[in-house]
């Protein structure tokens, strides 16, 4: 059973270029709900333990960098069959490979300001979730 919630990041890239607004548009064409959203600025702490499954990658650090070098819109999404869907509607991780239309292709500049952040599981959906939203910030 796949679960109906994911965790979204608009990141700083996206958030700077302007594109919150056409991106949260994309996010409710694409039928998801939106069960919690804030607009913070993470520290280097944050962000660290955030990506520490990234640790060991050659690109951590400087993930880690471009992930504090602004404010970020965070959020929990809700669709059936949530994390799937939603990387469906993202798109690849490299936008040059991403499909036409996902966000990653209309948003991104790069492999790594790449506008979105999308949950790879249901499990680290509600390890990010509970990262960033207390039970009674969602609804
Ligand atoms: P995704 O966000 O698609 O799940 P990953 O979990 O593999 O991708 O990587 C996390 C984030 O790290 C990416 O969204 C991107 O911002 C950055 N990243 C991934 N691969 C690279 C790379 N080769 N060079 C620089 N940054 C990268
Ligand atoms: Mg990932």
């Amino acid at each position: 059973m796949s679960g109906n919630h994911t965790f979204t990041i608009i990141k700083p890239c996206a958030v700077k270029s302007g594109y919150i607004g056409a991106i949260l548009a994309d996010i409710q064409k694409g039928g998801f709900e939106i069960s919690a959203m804030k607009y913070v600025q993470m520290t280097q702490a944050q962000a660290e333990a955030f990506y520490s499954v990234h640790k060991e990658r050659p690109f951590y650090g400087e993930l880690v960098q471009f992930m504090i070098s602004g404010p970020v819109v965070v959020a929990i999404l809700k669709h059936g069959n949530a994390v799937e869907e939603y990387r469906k509607l993202i798109g690849a991780t490299n936008p040059a490979q991403a499909a036409e239309g996902t966000i990653r292709k209309k948003y991104a500049k790069g492999v790594q300001e790449n506008a979105v952040h999308g949950s790879d599981s249901d499990e680290n959906a509600a390890v990010e979730s509970n990262f960033f939203f207390s039970q009674c910030e969602r609804f």
